[in-house]
This record gives C-alpha cells, structure tokens and sequence, in this order.
C-alpha cells in the first residue's frame, strides 16, 4: 500500500527516536519517562505524531501504524486531528482470531542463514520444508530453524492481545471510536500475507 500509493509509513517508535535525537521539547519530555522505564502519557505521544503529520512529505497522506492502541489514544488523536482540521479517511481492521493471532507468533521460526526468510509451522504459504525427515528453512533449505525466545512468551502475548481484544477500553474500543468518523475497512486475516495485501488494495480502489 505504502508503494502503490507512494505514503509514507508513520511509526510512533520512529517519532520517538527522532525527537530525542534532535532533542525538541516534546523529545526531552518523553525521554524522562523512557529512562524512568515508564510509558511516555497521551499528551505527549500525540503531539508529536500530529507534528510528524503536519510534515512535507505527508502532504499527500500518511499511514500511521501502531497507534492509538486504545480507546483513550483513539480519543486523543481523534480531538487532535479536528483541532487541526485533518481527517483519518481509512482505518484498517485485519481481522483475526485471538487464538489464531497468538499461533501465528509461537509458530514462527527463524532461518539461521537468512533472518528475511519466513518460515511459520502454523501458516500454510510459508510452511518450513522438511528434508530426510527433518523441518528446513523453506527458502533456502538451511536446517538450522530457531525460535525467537520473545515469541514464546505466552504470558507476553496473553498481555498484548488482552490490550488489543479488549472492545470496552483497547484497540478494538479505538477501531469502533472511528467508526463514527472514518472508513472502517475490515479484511480477513486469515489468509496469507499476500492475499490480505491484496483484499486491501481491492478495497480501497
Ligand atoms: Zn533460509
């Protein structure tokens, strides 16, 4: 989408990371809280992911992934972007089962050869091969198939998902805040990655 449509892809991390380097007043700020190990509030994460808007390149839109994470975010950028008079045309909904989302995670399996080669045991399109009876990459036929430790981590995921699923006061809660104001498009996860980029792009022509 980012190609087809020549958007730039707005990450919160990213923003981060650039206004601590450049050191503005709302980089020193959210730097405070990093180092306290704690999370950097609303008040100050939306005005800067406004600021990162309001730049050149996204004259023509913008993708912002990873935010709002809630409905409290949602709420927030949502008051920002009125003050602002900039509107969320789309927001996009991969819709997935919780119990499918968290197979997906614990299912991945890294190529000790290449870490962009994508293997996942529980995923059809990018299942591991399997040579004299054992799993290799599928891409390169490497035998050394690994886990990452972080993707192991139930309790880690239960936590995450718990956020995402939750309909009340999560990400769901902040997809339905904008229900009232933009186009919500839902598409079916379930499918491979190449075939959910491309019920998207059908969706949005
Ligand atoms: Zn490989």
């Amino acid at each position: 989408m980012q190609k087809k449509y020549g958007l730039p892809l707005i990450e919160t991390g990213v923003i981060f990371r650039d206004n601590i380097k450049k050191g503005t007043e709302l980089g020193n700020k959210a730097k405070e809280f990093i180092d306290r190990g704690e999370l950097v509030p609303d008040a100050i994460t939306v005005p800067m992911i406004l600021n990162r808007l309001q730049e050149a390149d996204c004259k023509k839109g913008w993708i912002l992934d990873g935010f709002p994470r809630n409905l409290a975010q949602a709420e927030a950028l949502g008051e920002a972007l009125d003050k602002a008079g900039m509107k969320l045309d789309y927001v996009i909904e991969i819709i997935l089962d919780r119990a499918i989302a968290k197979k997906r995670i614990m299912g991945r399996r890294l190529c000790a050869a290449d870490n962009n080669h994508p293997n996942n045991i529980y995923i059809d399109a990018i299942k591991p091969a399997v040579k004299d009876g054992k799993m290799v990459c599928r891409v390169c036929g490497c035998d050394k198939l690994t886990v990452r430790a972080d993707d192991q981590d139930e309790a880690a995921i239960d936590k995450r998902h718990g956020i995402y699923y939750d309909r009340s006061t999560g990400t769901l809660a902040a997809v339905d805040y904008f229900k009232n104001r933009s186009r919500v498009l839902e598409i079916d996860g379930a499918p491979g990655v190449k075939e959910v980029s491309q019920a998207l792009l059908a969706k949005l022509s």
